[in-house]
């Protein structure tokens, strides 16, 4: 009975009887009737009883009317009002479950899912479909000179421009401080490069205008192609090898992994502070 009543609860969680308020209502009303008809059910078979065996102290055609009148107004309120009470509170508590874990899933900075719902996201994968990294160019320069706030302005633009190009086919998050992960889903290997360079040049193309000016930003982006049964780890290193390879031969560019051959693995590429990024933003120093 409880392990009923406890599935009972987490079905209720998931907005299964409670799906909006005017369903807390109806639900209601439907149970406050039926627990109105079993009372009525019960209240007059126990006169019934009683009459037969002889133990009914009062007259039963009396009983009968007091119970149809009496049992229905009491207990179709009552019923009424518990179970729509406790519905609109698991109602509530479904609400916020689900707000909850919306934010446990999303990252606060940029709107995008985070690398725990990616990392989820894409064992949903289908073939075809790969894997793109993408990580801002030369960002610790833009935070050094510009300051964090405009360090934060790029990663949204950043992140809202590769959404726009997703257009919700594509699975777009981001995995860590400037660095995205989009998995492409259902383009084949020419098209996904087609869409990733298309996501490098939106960003290169126009500066990303923020508080301290308009900031020249480029990415780079490393791809590598899901196939089933591969490895998510195999797929997101060889993704990140590319990316790698991208970063030392000169940024802005996007490498597939074929491309990479004998790359030594990255330990985590260099990110050498090359001049000032104010000398890009265009703006007076
Ligand atoms: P590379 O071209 O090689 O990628 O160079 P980089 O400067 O972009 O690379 P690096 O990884 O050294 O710089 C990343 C910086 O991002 C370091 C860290 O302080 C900063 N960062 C991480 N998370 C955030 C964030 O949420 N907001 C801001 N503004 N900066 C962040
Ligand atoms: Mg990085
Ligand atoms: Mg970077």
């Amino acid at each position: 009975m409880i392990e009923r009543v406890k599935a009972w609860v987490n079905d209720q969680l998931a907005f299964g009887e409670f799906s909006s308020r005017e369903q807390v209502l109806r639900r209601s009303v439907v149970m406050a009737l039926r627990i109105a008809a079993l009372a009525y059910s019960i209240n007059v078979a126990a006169h019934l009883v009683l009459y037969a065996v002889g133990l009914l102290p009062y007259d039963l055609a009396q009983a009968l009317v007091i119970a149809t009148v009496l049992t229905p107004l009491v207990s179709l309120p009552v019923a009424l009002a518990a179970y729509y009470v406790v519905g609109h509170a698991v109602y509530e508590l479904a609400l916020s479950r689900a707000e909850f874990e919306r934010l446990s899933r999303t990252d606060s900075l940029s709107g995008l899912l985070n690398r725990r719902a990616f990392l989820e996201a894409i064992e949903t994968a289908v073939s075809p479909a790969a894997l793109a990294i993408f990580d801002v160019d030369r960002f610790k320069s833009i935070n050094d000179t510009l300051g964090h706030v405009a360090g934060d302005e790029v990663i949204v633009s950043v992140a809202d421009r590769l959404a726009s190009l997703a257009c919700g086919r594509h699975i777009v998050s981001r995995i860590g401080g400037e660095e995205f992960a989009v998995l492409v889903c259902g383009l084949s290997p020419e098209e996904t490069l087609g869409l990733v360079e298309d996501a490098r040049s939106l960003i290169e193309v126009r500066p990303i205008a923020c508080g301290a000016g308009a900031i020249p930003v480029t990415v780079s982006a490393g791809v590598a192609d899901y196939v089933p049964g591969r490895d998510f780890d195999d797929l997101f290193s060889h993704a990140d090898r590319a990316l790698y390879l991208a970063k030392v031969s000169g940024r802005n560019r996007v490498v597939h992994e074929r491309e990479v051959g004998g790359v030594a693995p990255p330990s985590r590429y260099e990110a050498p502070f090359d001049g000032m990024i104010r000398d890009r933003v265009g703006m007076a120093s």
